[in-house]
Order: C-alpha cells, then structure tokens, then sequence
C-alpha cells in the first residue's frame, strides 16, 4: 500500500470530520482525491500538524478532528504526543502514515525505517488507543467503528508519492473556507 491508497480508504470513511493534513505530498493526494472546505491543507510549518489539531479538537469539543500526519513530521515534533496524550481530547484521532521516509523532500528514509517505533512511543506519551495497520483493507474497519476518544493510528506504507498536481488554491483561502467551515 503506497500512502495514496491509504488516504483513498481514510477519505471513504469521513463524514463531517475535520481534517488536518500535513504539509506538502499528503497534502496534495488529499486535494485531489476529495477536495473539500473541511480540509486544512497545511503549509510552511512541517511537522505541527498534531498540534494545530490537537489545539483545533481542544477548542471545538463538538467537532470531530481527524489529523493526517506523517512519519518524518511527527518524529519532529514527539512532544506533541505527550500533550495530546494528557490531555486526550475525547474528539481527535491522529493518523499517521508511516512510510519510513521524507516522502516531500526526495524520500530519505526515516529514523522509523530502522529502529523507531512510533507506536511505542505514544504508548510511553500515554495514549490509551493505539492501532497499528498493515492492511488497506483494514483501514475503514477501524475508522468506521471509532469510539469517541483520542486516538493514535499508525498506518504503514511503502514510500513514494503519486503523480497529482499541485493544490491550485492561495494559503488565504484555505484558511478562510477553513475556518468558515469550522464556524457552521
Ligand atoms: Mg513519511
């Protein structure tokens, strides 16, 4: 499974989900697999996207968010994980995709395609929800049957980026069709 298929199968499984993508490819393969205003394509600060979900879940209790994140930005930014953890927004699931490697920069592998395991780390970050998937077609079991909580999922794929053109919109609108979606 390359990282586009496991984002085809995670876009099957939303509904009205808010979405935190991380920078760059991922960002990309999301736009064009289903564009939509509830999506924040992230820009221009790699490796905060858990953060910026985590304060979005921490300030909309009501609204459900679901972070996109990957194996190279979340290894930037493990702290990230003790705060989630603690204070475990009953609302948000991180996804990360792990492809061992910096898919957006040229694919240099990854600390987690030698001995890093990420899942072990936010077990020791106090997650209480941790799946780790192999399968595709695992994917949309475990998204469609999430219980409210704060989850950790960590979907391995093998590296590489598709082929899909670049997010035609300015930073300003993402925001702002963003933000106005997060209002309603
Ligand atoms: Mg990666």
């Amino acid at each position: 499974m390359k990282r586009y298929d496991a984002i085809k199968r995670i876009v099957e499984c939303l509904s009205n989900e808010l979405i935190i993508c991380n920078i760059g490819a991922p960002s990309r393969e999301l736009f064009n697999i289903k564009d939509r205003a509830e999506n924040f394509y992230m820009l221009g600060s790699m490796g905060l996207a858990s953060s910026i979900a985590f304060g979005l879940a921490f300030s909309k209790p009501k609204k459900k968010v679901w972070c996109i994140d990957g194996d190279g930005s979340i290894l930037m930014n493990l702290g990230s994980l003790s705060t989630i953890a603690n204070h475990h927004p009953k609302n948000l699931t991180l996804i990360v995709i792990d492809n061992g490697s910096y898919g957006s920069t040229g694919n240099q592998k990854t600390y987690t395609s030698k001995k890093t395991k990420l899942e072990i780390i936010a077990k020791g970050a106090g997650f209480e929800s941790i799946t780790v998937i192999n399968n595709e077609d695992e994917i949309k079991p475990t998204l469609k049957n999430l219980e409210t909580g704060c989850h950790f999922i960590k979907i391995n794929t093998q590296p590489g980026n598709a082929q899909v053109a670049n997010i035609p919109l300015e930073p300003e609108e993402i925001k702002k069709r963003f933000i106005d979606s997060v209002s309603r």
